[in-house]
């Protein structure tokens, strides 16, 4: 009779696992580009330089997406640390737009600020809260993102121990390294640890290739035949219900 593996941890992708994040991604990325450009605009006005072409005009968003492709390439490294490609991509347009390097840098830093602010309005699904910190009392855990969210900057960040920003280590997942950093730090091994994601790319097959069980949210998709530890969810709150399943007891 096979034997369950009490887990000790669980890790936990973010964006579309613990919230819906399309629709704050895109007014975060509309947001921070439309008050750069009324910023701006505003300073050029006050320093008697009205611009003959405001930025947004001369650089529409699709060649501020442009910029960060391009820079992606050239520095494949940085290729997941999209903070560092956002605010290098807006410092050589406001190069381009005609400013010296001190002030591209300052406006950049300037949008930045704004876009994390925004960022970071992400709603939580109702359950998510009482969730985390039931498993809290059961499991050490983790979030491991690929994305810029801070946890630590929203009240649920107090159910995270520890916290693996994925394309600031230059290793977004599908590498293994952000995943084995979050076992490491948490003291436990892939047997004894199931993660949590909405990405069979990014989170599923990484994951179990380490030997982790995964659940796995997606709800678009119907009921198929998974690997052994694969487990397919609708949404994360039929979490518990599941480490009932398979979890074994708790340790
Ligand atoms: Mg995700």
């Amino acid at each position: 009779m096979p034997t369950t593996t009490p887990f000790q941890a669980l890790t936990f992708d973010l964006d579309d696992t613990l919230w819906d994040n399309h629709g704050v991604m895109v007014e975060t990325e509309t947001g921070h580009y439309a008050w750069l450009d009324e910023a701006l605009e505003a300073w050029q006005r006050n320093r008697g330089q009205p611009p003959a072409r405001r930025f947004a005009e001369r650089f529409p968003l699709e060649a501020f997406l442009d910029q960060r492709r391009e820079l992606a390439a050239a520095y494949p490294l940085r290729r997941g640390d999209f903070t560092w490609l956002r605010e290098q991509a807006l410092q050589r347009l406001l190069v381009a737009y005609g400013l010296d390097s001190d002030a591209a840098r300052s406006w950049a830093a300037a949008a930045m600020e704004r876009f994390m602010v925004l960022r970071h309005q992400v709603t939580p699904h109702s359950e998510v809260e009482s969730l985390l910190s039931t498993l809290g009392q059961h499991y050490r855990l983790a979030s491991i993102t690929n994305g810029n969210v801070d946890i630590h900057r929203l009240p649920l960040g107090r159910h995270f121990p520890v916290a693996i920003a994925a394309g600031e280590l230059l290793a977004p997942k599908p590498d293994a390294r952000p995943f084995l950093a979050a076992l490491a730090r948490l003291g436990t091994t892939p047997a004894r640890t199931l993660h949590v994601g909405d990405s069979w790319r990014e989170d599923v097959e990484p994951a179990h290739r380490l030997g982790m069980q995964v659940a796995w949210i997606s709800p678009h998709i119907d009921d198929m035949p998974l690997p052994a530890g694969i487990h397919r969810l609708n949404h994360v709150r039929e979490l518990p219900e599941l480490l009932r399943l398979v979890g074994g007891e708790q340790g």
